[in-house]
């Protein structure tokens, strides 16, 4: 039998070293072709197209610099060339940019293909809550499995050991686990998906507060305590938009929760970034372009989040839509005083709230009885 053929869908700092990995395995396991596409939004990097570098030079030097790419990966520019035949996709774009990706690809899409999301984001849709996988598998009609973890990508990339989670069922699960498991990459399954998918958009959230801290010149106790009641709003949020039996409390103990929180809390972009905020007071959207050089912040999963929390005041699809929403929220008892960890980083990014305010409205948590 031939092997599947893999496409990438993405090639940022996360979805080259992801190339790197399922390139190395495609390179030995039977059970992938050799060749993997890798999907380029084409741009040029010091009087080079990026794709000719990636292919010629083999190292995404705008995005991943410093790090060698197996050559059976190939960088194409156009999305449905690199789509055509593939039984397995990557998804791994900044979320924004999920939407025009799929329309693109619709249509395109081999019957009995496979995809996985390793998106770290979040939507707002007409009944509160969207998953990035459901909006991947109603566009294009196939099994989406997820994959989260505590994987900075320079890490990963490096070959330095860390953990990660598939969520997923049966044999896809298995096929995703086989093309990205490594000796230093360790790879569990998981059959709570929808958990494993909001623990990595939320955990955005938590890393923007632990950034505050370091920004305030706090210490590790603040910070310990910012990511333990953190995680015990993210696991009251899942459980508030997945139905209660859905969530499994196994699932916060994956790589895909109390670990990418930890790791984000330390070394992520949205920490780093959050830092610069608290100390400079220049937005969010400033400090991105000029800290991360093209790569993206997921800071509208704070947004998008913030929006739900706050009663989605500024909800920007019109009253309608605004008014069935807090319906929803309404029903489902959300309130900034459940939340007031993610609601207070909110204000702060969103609505000029002083960050050195921030811990004030973690004094009195319902965590703390
Ligand atoms: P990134 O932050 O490096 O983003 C830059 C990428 O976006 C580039 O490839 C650029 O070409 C592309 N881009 C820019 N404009 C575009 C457009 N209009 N259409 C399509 N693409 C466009 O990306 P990343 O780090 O690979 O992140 C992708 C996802 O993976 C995110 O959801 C992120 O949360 C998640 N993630 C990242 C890491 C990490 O350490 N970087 C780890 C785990 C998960
Ligand atoms: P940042 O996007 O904050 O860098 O987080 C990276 C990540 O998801 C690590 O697992």
């Amino acid at each position: 039998a031939m092997g599947k053929r893999v496409c990438i869908v993405g090639s940022g700092n996360w979805g080259s070293a992801i190339a790197k990995l399922a390139g190395l395995n495609a390179a030995t396991n039977p059970l992938f072709e050799k060749n993997v596409n890798m999907w380029v939004y084409e741009e040029m990097v010091e009087g080079r197209k990026l794709t000719e570098i990636i292919n010629q030079d083999h190292e995404n030097v705008k995005y991943l610099p410093g790090v060698k790419l197996p050559e059976n990966v190939i960088a194409v520019p156009e999305l449905v060339d690199a789509a055509k035949d593939a039984d397995l996709f990557i998804f791994v774009i900044p979320h924004q940019f999920i939407a025009r990706t799929v329309a693109t690809m619709k249509g395109h899409v081999k019957e009995g293909a496979a995809a996985i999301s390793l998106i770290k984001g979040i939507n707002i849709t007409d009944s509160g809550l969207g998953l990035i996988s459901d909006e991947i598998r109603e566009a294009l009609g196939i099994d989406v499995s997820v994959l989260m973890g505590a994987n900075i990508a320079n890490e990963v990339a490096r070959d330095q050991f860390c953990e990660s989670t598939v969520g997923g069922f049966g044999e896809n699960a298995k096929t995703f686990k086989a093309l990205f498991q490594r000796p230093t990459f360790r790879v569990s399954i998981s059959e709570d998906p929808k958990t494993v998918e909001l623990c990595g958009a939320l955990k955005n959230i938590v890393a923007c507060g632990a950034g505050f801290c370091d920004g305030l010149g706090l210490g590790d106790n603040t910070k310990a305590a910012i990511i333990r009641l953190g995680l015990m709003e993210m696991m009251d949020f899942c459980k508030v938009f997945l139905s209660e039996g859905e969530v499994k409390n196994q699932t916060f103990m994956e790589s895909c929760g109390v670990a990418d929180l930890i790791t984000t809390c330390y070394g992520g972009r949205n920490r780093k970034v959050s830092e610069a905020f608290a100390k400079t007071g220049k937005s969010l959207d400033e400090l991105e372009k000029e800290m991360l050089n093209g790569q993206k912040l997921q800071g509208c999963v704070l947004k998008t989040l913030a929006q739900l929390i706050t009663f989605s005041k500024r909800v920007e699809k019109g009253p309608e839509t605004a008014r069935e929403l807090q319906g929803v929220l309404t029903n489902k008892k959300i309130s900034p005083e459940r939340f007031p960890l993610f609601t207070s980083v909110f204000k702060c990014c969103y609505e000029g709230a002083p960050v050195a305010d921030f811990l004030k409205a973690l004094e009195n948590h319902p965590a703390h009885g």
